[in-house]
């Protein structure tokens, strides 16, 4: 296939811990060489847009913060538009509240008001979150999480992401969110359509989560690669009813699935 235009996760596809992956400055590189338009799509909702645009930089990847789309991105572009009057109980961190607040959106202390909460990963996360979460939600106030990941990679074990936070609320209210931002939801898929200007069965999507990246990338027609410098191993990849149409050691092999 010849894309139109390259989707890349950022965690564990060009980065692992606080390293650039072994090759992938150069892969985006020879992706740029192509004419490609590249999405950097992460669904980490903690830093703003501007915030981690300068990190990638620092590690030496050459990139716009146009050309990047968040988590929080996604959830305060679809809240601004769906929900642009409601005012929200946050359960998450300060990058996030700043994007929401950047958005144009109101933010409120006081969930006995909120007309939504929006649920995401806080590592300060209590007790007391768990019971205002309770109550902001008693009423059918809206129930919104930033993305699904249960756990996020660091350089040695895992720890617990936004899904954790979620799922704790969805447990104690017995409420499924109303809707869950970030990959492999169809908002992050529309703001990638409108970053790379391509539709999505023209686009080719890189990423090392099945369960995200690759089922995203499926579910709306763009040619998948997996590589194995995240998450995946080869058994779950094996387990998994998720195929995709490329596997890569890395993605230094870009090149040749372009
Ligand atoms: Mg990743």
């Amino acid at each position: 296939m010849a894309p139109e235009g390259v989707v890349l996760d950022v965690d564990g596809t060009l980065i692992r811990g606080s390293e650039p992956i072994a090759g992938a400055i150069g892969a985006v590189e020879t992706i740029r060489e192509r004419g490609l338009p590249v999405a950097f799509v992460s669904n980490n909702p903690i830093r703003t847009r501007k915030a981690y645009a300068e990190r990638l930089v620092r590690h030496g990847f050459s990139l716009a913060s146009e050309e990047l789309i968040t988590a929080g991105t996604i959830t305060a572009e679809y809240l601004a538009r769906e929900h642009a009057t409601d005012e929200l109980y946050v359960i998450g961190e300060e990058g996030l509240e700043a994007q929401l607040g950047e958005a144009g959106l109101s933010l409120t202390d006081e969930y006995d008001r909120a007309d939504a909460l929006v649920a995401s990963i806080d590592r300060e996360f209590s007790y007391d979150d768990l019971k205002h979460a309770l109550w902001a939600l008693a009423d059918g106030t809206l129930f919104i999480g930033t993305d699904p990941d249960r756990t996020i990679p660091t350089e040695d074990r895992e720890v617990p992401g936004s899904g954790a936070i979620i799922n704790a609320i969805a447990g104690v209210t017995g409420r499924e969110p109303d809707a869950i931002m970030g990959k492999p939801a169809p908002s992050a898929v529309e703001a990638i359509e409108r970053t790379l200007g391509a539709a999505p069965k023209d686009c080719l999507v890189v990423g090392d989560r099945l369960d995200t990246d690759i089922a995203m990338g499926e579910r709306a027609g763009m040619t998948t690669a997996l590589v194995r410098t995240g998450v995946t191993d080869d058994r779950a990849l094996a387990d998994s009813e998720i195929d995709p149409d490329y596997v890569l050691d890395s993605i230094a092999e870009i090149g040749s699935i372009l």
